[in-house]
């Protein structure tokens, strides 16, 4: 009998749900409001599907392996070098990278939790183990926890902020101290998947920290959210670190982002206005959605991403079943002590209305 790597034995298949056909079924002639996975559902603006179908009509040639023209952009508007930019097929990829290029069996690996699954995932399937810092009973990021861990020289410390799915991030002073306590020969990693839902005085990127960080920092980012192209897979990392990138480089399959996504991506970054507008939209439906689930008498944590972590005071598995009737999909919360949590997108409108309607009459 074959038996695959016993470090993958603990690990669980990613989104393995219902089809479409399914919840189509379901939905019973309600439109279906896709509020699973964080998605922008504006979409990419005019200029973007101009460049995607200039960029598909010659699908025979390989894309640039190492995406150049985007890169170089990616290098101009942070501030990076050109060549401490990675791309990849997805900021998923890039962890997924990540993980290949800098963890050995043993490792330890510092992560907030509940966390992005994929954090965890990738450091066990390396033979890893992953201390998880958890929430405060006030449900808010535990930093002193965060700080402590971080200060020991731990292989990689590796958070999403904002949080994913708690939507909880770090303040400005927060972050210059967690870029302080990190041991000196630990990387830290920054996913910031949802940095421009973020913006604001209580906020700050690591990108700003990055040319004066004198510590190995990398900072994943991706097109999938804001940008609205999570169909194309394309994100990017960037790091004041030679040798993470290069090995990172040395690890990440060589036409790793395909020749639309690397146009659209390009084009996604120099025409930003319209995904301003849609941005301003999202954060104000996350502050309706967020009062009409208070209104029913749910915790909802804060949020700075375009999703909201909201206690549903019973099994959320069983909410987000019912919710397949009312045509809604959520993201019931699978780790340990959050099974009673959903996380749910702020989608347009109607979606987010249709959801609130649908709660109100399960809950
Ligand atoms: N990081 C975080 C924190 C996320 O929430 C997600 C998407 N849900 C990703 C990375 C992966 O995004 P993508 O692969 O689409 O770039």
């Amino acid at each position: 009998k074959f038996s695959a790597r016993p470090e993958l034995g603990s690990l669980k298949l990613y989104n393995s749900g219902l089809t479409v056909d399914d919840i189509a079924a379901r939905a019973k002639g309600h439109r279906i409001a896709k509020l699973a996975s964080n998605e922008n559902p504006h979409g990419p603006n005019d200029a973007v599907q101009a460049a995607m179908r200039d960029a598909i009509a010659r699908p025979f040639i390989y894309p640039d392996p190492s995406a150049r023209a985007l890169a170089d952009e990616i290098a101009r508007q942070t501030g990076v070098e050109k060549s401490r930019v990675i791309l990849g097929d997805g900021s998923e990829d890039l962890l997924n990278v990540l993980a290949r290029a800098v963890l050995n069996a043993g490792d330890e690996v510092v992560t907030l939790f509940p966390s992005f699954p994929l954090h965890e995932d990738y450091a066990t399937m390396m033979g890893a183990t992953v201390t998880r810092i958890g929430l405060t009973p006030s449900y808010e990021i535990d930093i002193d926890a965060l700080l402590a861990a971080a200060s020991r020289p731990v292989r990689l410390t590796l958070l999403a902020n904002p949080m994913n799915p708690a939507g909880l991030w770090l303040g400005p002073d927060e972050l210059d101290a967690l870029l302080a306590a990190q041991h000196p020969e630990s990387l830290l990693c920054l996913d910031e998947a949802y940095v421009e839902y973020a913006a604001g005085p209580d906020y700050a990127s690591a990108v700003e920290r990055l040319a004066t960080h004198g510590k190995p920092l990398l900072i994943l980012r991706t097109f999938s959210k804001a940008y609205g192209l999570a169909g194309l897979r394309i994100g990017y990392g960037i790091s004041n670190s030679d040798d993470v990138i290069r090995a990172m480089h040395l690890v990440r399959t060589p036409f790793n982002t395909n020749a639309v996504a690397q146009a659209a991506a390009l084009a996604a970054l120099t025409h930003t206005d319209e995904m301003a507008e849609a941005i301003a939209d999202t954060l104000r439906e996350r502050v309706r959605m967020a009062e009409g689930l208070t209104a029913l008498g749910l915790r909802v944590l804060p949020s700075r991403g375009n999703f909201l972590f909201v206690d549903c005071g019973q099994p959320s598995a069983e909410v987000a079943d019912r919710l397949i009737d009312h045509g809604v999909i959520v993201k019931p919360w699978k780790q340990e002590g959050f099974e009673s949590f959903l996380r749910v997108s702020v989608g347009l409108g109607w979606e987010n209305d249709q959801f609130l309607e649908a709660m109100a009459r399960i809950l």
